[in-house]
């Protein structure tokens, strides 16, 4: 089997750093930030023609799948977020991005390690509801779609896919997590709401993705998977 079909993709869950876009206080950072998203365009964008939101992707505690990111792989991600799309809600439907992830930090805050980026959305007209739902507070979540090869276990270091430990279970007092290590790609960053109905589409989907597929399951299944989410029941194995 191809290292392809072993990687699996996962899904974290982050927030919206401030609900309120980010207005540069100076000609210095406002200066800073058009010139890094002018990377990412055709033709030069001017102050007025995009809004710049600052969110938290992902950290390295351990999260509600018994997982966590070692600090050297949040490391890559960093690297790997400018450039790729902002999407709004969660992308299972295919739509088109709403921003683009131009600049991104490691942010310390006691134990916690998070990859904080910043993406601007341009200020269109078919954004403004977006912009709006943002800052009204109503897409207050944000997640992370991407892949990585090895799963190890907290218990054994060994690939969890293949030891007798699951996570979340208690071995001699020390729970069992699992480290998310060899970090492929980032494939997109999503704004979910909080609390309503579109929350709990988004939550309905995830949670039935790792209950039915887990981290498990392969690239290419999740490929397949995204395509008929509600209707492949088949366990993923390797
Ligand atoms: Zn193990």
């Amino acid at each position: 089997m191809s290292i392809i079909e072993k990687l699996c993709f996962g899904e974290r869950w982050g927030e919206v750093v401030n609900i309120h876009p980010t207005l540069p206080s100076t000609e210095q950072e406002k200066e800073s930030d058009l010139s890094e998203i002018n990377r990412f365009t055709l033709r030069p964008l001017t102050i007025n023609e995009f809004i710049v939101f600052t969110l938290d992707l992902c950290h390295n505690q351990i999260d509600r799948h018994f997982s966590c990111f070692p600090e050297d792989e949040l490391e890559i991600i960093n690297r790997k977020v400018p450039g790729r799309p902002l999407m709004e809600r969660h992308d299972l439907k295919g739509s088109l991005p709403r921003g683009t992830f131009f600049r991104s930090t490691l942010h310390q805050d006691g134990d916690r390690l998070s990859v904080r980026p910043k993406v601007y959305v341009l200020t269109l007209e078919e954004n403004r509801n977006f912009i709006a739902n943002i800052e009204g507070g109503i897409y207050r979540e944000t997640s992370i779609g991407f892949s990585f090869s090895f799963p190890e276990c907290s218990i054994c270091n060994k690939d969890i896919r293949r030891c007798v430990h699951v996570p979340g279970e208690n071995y001699e007092g020390k729970m069992c997590f699992y480290r998310m290590r060899g970090i492929q790609e980032v494939l997109e960053g999503s704004v979910v709401a909080c609390g309503s109905q579109g929350t709990s589409f988004v939550s309905d989907a995830r949670t039935h993705w790792f209950e039915q597929f887990g981290e498990k399951g392969g690239l290419s299944f999740y490929q397949n998977a995204r395509k008929n989410i509600f209707k492949n029941k088949t366990w993923c194995k390797e």
